[in-house]
């Protein structure tokens, strides 16, 4: 396989976390009587441009299917986070009702209801039904695409350049990054910014976030990496935020390359930091598999030991890194009887490849466990404060990466 990004043969895996099904894909009763489809779950590192990527396997449409049950309005924080952000960007760039705003992968709206809400014109993309429904009521309008440089072209020549364009947890998501890239770049105005978010990979690396990986996320980005792509583009990263969410995340701002914006010194900062932490050095990459091996080996210790001294342990998050850290693991329900979501979505189906039950967080009340494992260590501050409850009859709660915890 050669580097999605610069074509360089990928000869060094970064981590093998054995085979897994789509992490999406929540299973119904009736499918758990049939075979269920498992692919390599394996991420390589380019030692040119240093972008970490999933081996590719399956297509697209498979990994997001049109009941794709990922809303991200479920999340309170990730609703205030794009509230500010919007305020934010609203103020910095002077944006009113002649502006024009582009999401990339507009999810349920839960950003663009904010530029909606101060009258400024905006569109989503969103290729996935389900969320796009949900978007629409809320007055945002919609486009059911896959966005990419054809998309770009298409609303370049419809007149429909962005003053803005945002893309909040999608660019590690898109198979074609380079593709994806030339896309913001034709949609974007002479005088426009585009702002990305995205987990980093510093953090993933400095925090051992091997749960982080699955089919679909595939790029592991630094600001190292993301640069060099806006480069062959014609854009230029000209600012980056570092974002505590998800884990950690970097927020980059990008424009034309010829755009007179003067860039911030905080990339060059950046970019220093992430060379002093060895994200250019092929053995800062080697020694992450048994990282990742020590967190399973603890999750599972502390699983068997709980159920031999008669503790009830159960989880609660029915996110994406928790399938990957379940199936790695090879976590079955003998070990974690139910997990809670408060996404409706969700609830009466089963976890991909472990066939956990997704119940309703009130079952906490109803089954009084000794210990809450929060798969999505990343919310796990929220989950315990909003299910304080818990510690009445002196339950727990517990995170397994980047160590095992219980607090
Ligand atoms: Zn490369």
């Amino acid at each position: 396989m050669n580097c999605r990004h610069c074509g360089s043969a990928l000869e060094h895996t970064f981590l093998d976390l054995g085979f897994a099904p789509p992490s999406n894909s929540y299973l119904d009763e009736s499918d758990l009587s049939r075979p269920e489809q498992y692919y390599p779950l394996k991420v390589l590192v380019c030692t040119h441009c240093w972008l970490v990527q999933t081996e590719d396997h399956a297509s697209r449409e498979e990994f997001f299917s049109s009941d794709y049950a990922y809303f991200s309005s479920t999340s309170s924080s990730w609703l205030a986070h794009a509230k500010d952000y919007a305020a934010a960007m609203t103020k910095r760039l002077g944006l009113d009702q002649d502006s024009f705003v582009i999401e990339v992968a507009s999810n349920d709206g839960y950003l663009l209801r904010n530029f909606v809400a101060a009258g400024i014109p905006c569109l989503g993309i969103e290729p996935t039904d389900s969320t796009a429904d949900a978007a629409e009521n809320l007055g945002i309008p919609v486009l059911r695409e896959f966005f990419g440089e054809s998309l770009g072209g298409e609303l370049a020549d419809e007149g429909r350049q962005a003053d803005l364009i945002a893309g909040n947890n999608v660019y590690a998501h898109v198979p074609d990054i380079n593709d994806f890239t030339r896309g913001l770049k034709a949609a974007l105005k002479p005088t426009g910014t585009i702002t990305l978010e995205f987990p980093h990979l510093m953090r993933m690396l400095e925090f051992t976030q091997f749960d982080t990986v699955y089919h679909e996320h595939y790029s592991y980005l630094s600001l190292y990496t993301v640069q060099r792509i806006f480069e062959q583009a014609g854009l230029r990263v000209f600012d980056v935020e570092e974002l505590s969410t998800h884990g950690g995340s970097l927020r980059v701002f990008g424009c034309h390359r010829e755009d007179p914006r003067a860039t911030s010194d905080a990339v060059a900062d950046l970019l220093a930091e992430e060379t002093a932490r060895g994200l250019q050095a092929l053995a800062t990459y080697a020694e992450f598999q048994s990282r990742a091996e020590q967190v399973k080996d603890a999750l599972l210790d502390f699983l068997s030991t709980q159920k031999q001294e008669g503790k009830s342990v159960v989880a609660y998050g029915a996110a994406a890194k928790g399938n990957t850290l379940l199936n790695y693991a090879g976590v079955r329900p003998d070990l974690l009887p139910f997990v809670c979501d408060a996404a409706a979505a969700k609830q009466g189906k089963f976890m991909p490849g472990s066939h956990i039950p997704i119940v309703k967080p009130d079952t906490l009340r109803d089954s009084r466990p000794d210990i809450v494992l929060v798969l999505p260590w990343n919310i796990a501050a929220e989950v315990a404060e909003q299910h304080a409850y818990v510690r009445e009859w002196g339950g727990r709660f517990a995170i397994a990466v980047p160590t095992l915890k219980v607090f």
